[in-house]
């Protein structure tokens, strides 16, 4: 195969390099393009060979694309027009102009790529700029299937549900190579690269009702995390880990005023568990649902310090919870998670919470890798 030229629009930290690179699939990314000048710093430290655009992608032209000619679009657009928690503006939020704009110059493309990977949120399959983007497709001529699919899916002890879009271009309009639409006779296909696992897909943002048994947590909480942990399909948590020498404790332990504030709210995991929650980019600032934290001392049991917690003072609230030394995972931890090889790394001068936040941003290298070999072996 020859090698492609691949494009990589929202690049971030490179997760989409990365996937290529673990794909397998021989090309090499002609131009990675973001406005976040520290995204690009984290990239450009990794990658130093790269052409990094530091520019807005609607600023570029239809011209500037041309010349990069290139056979493979990588891009995840920004997700917040999509996100439950966002506002929902999709089509009408600013966000989205920059990803309406290439779908409106794409069919005027002189050569057109023939393949094509988005990732977004989950959400994106009913928004209207997702309608778009497939009547575009369609238009153009491509075939292409949409995926939902979490880390876990692969065995990685970590949920990360997102929307896939693989895209290939049909023969004939490769050999054709016009740039004027043309309706494709192949059918769309919704299909999952895995079986989901029973009770690993589920959005843990989604609470079940039930009795809550403690730590606000239902029965059907806790069978849910049961089941999880029981799935053998799955990593534990401790082979993602730091060696203990390595973590600055002093940096990741939860201070005293997060648990005695936030105790109720944390998805807290031991290193033996075979789950946790997706880790946003507000990790190690804002405590729910950004991600899990790490039990380290396993001499405590979790239900001993939460049962009936209420009725302690807090002085005695804190040495309850201080026992079971929770932590934040470290931004290597995280990116372990997410699949990023041992070669990846930080400049010195970000910061950890800025580390977080960029990974948060960014996407499962090992999924995508094989969604990547999915679309073209
Ligand atoms: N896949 C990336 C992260 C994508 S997050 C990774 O692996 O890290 C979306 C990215 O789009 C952010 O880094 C943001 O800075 C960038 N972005 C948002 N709007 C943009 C625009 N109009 N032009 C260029 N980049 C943009």
């Amino acid at each position: 195969m020859d090698n492609l030229r691949v494009l990589e629009l929202y690049s971030g930290i490179g997760g989409m390099h990365y996937a290529l690179q673990e794909s397998g699939i021989p090309g090499q990314i002609v131009a990675a393009i973001d406005i976040n000048t520290t995204a690009n710093q984290i990239y450009r430290h990794n990658f130093p060979d790269t052409p990094i655009w530091n520019k807005t992608i609607e600023g570029i032209t239809l011209d500037d694309f041309n010349k990069l000619s290139f056979d493979m679009i990588l891009m995840s657009p920004p997700c917040q027009p999509f996100t439950r928690i966002g506002l929902q503006g999709d089509i009408a939020d600013l966000r989205t102009k920059s990803f309406l704009y290439i779908l409106d110059l794409f069919p005027r493309l002189c050569r057109l790529p023939r393949f094509i990977l988005l990732e977004n949120v989950k959400g994106f399959e009913k928004s209207s700029t997702r309608d778009h983007l497939v009547k575009t497709l369609k238009e153009c001529g491509y075939t292409f299937q949409e995926i939902m699919v979490s880390p876990t899916s692969v065995g990685i002890p970590n949920s990360r549900l997102r929307y896939f879009l693989i895209a290939k271009i049909s023969t004939e309009k490769i050999l054709d190579a016009s740039p004027h639409p043309t309706k494709s006779n192949s059918p769309e296909q919704s299909t999952a690269l895995c079986p989901p696992h029973p009770g690993t897909c589920q959005p843990e943002e989604e609470m079940q009702e039930g009795h809550i048994l403690y730590k606000l947590e239902t029965v059907m909480d806790a069978q849910r995390k049961r089941n999880q942990n029981n799935d053998l399909s799955i990593r534990q948590i401790q082979d993602f880990l730091e060696p203990r020498m390595e973590v600055n404790m002093e940096h990741y332990l939860l201070p005293p005023k997060i648990l005695l504030r936030y105790a109720l709210l944390l998805d807290i995991v031991q290193p033996t568990c075979r789950r946790s929650i997706c880790f946003t980019k507000g990790y190690g600032r804002y405590v729910e649902g950004t991600g899990s934290v790490l039990q380290c001392c396993m001499e405590t049991e979790l239900e001993s310090v939460f049962r009936g917690l209420d009725q302690y003072s807090e002085e005695e609230k804190l040495q309850r919870l201080l026992k079971l030394k929770l932590r934040y995972f470290t931004p290597r931890e995280v990116a372990n998670f997410m699949g990023f090889p041992q070669s990846f790394s930080f400049p010195e001068q970000i910061a950890i919470k800025q580390q977080y936040r960029v990974l948060g941003n960014s996407l499962n290298v090992v999924v995508v890798a094989k969604l990547l070999q999915l679309l073209v072996f």
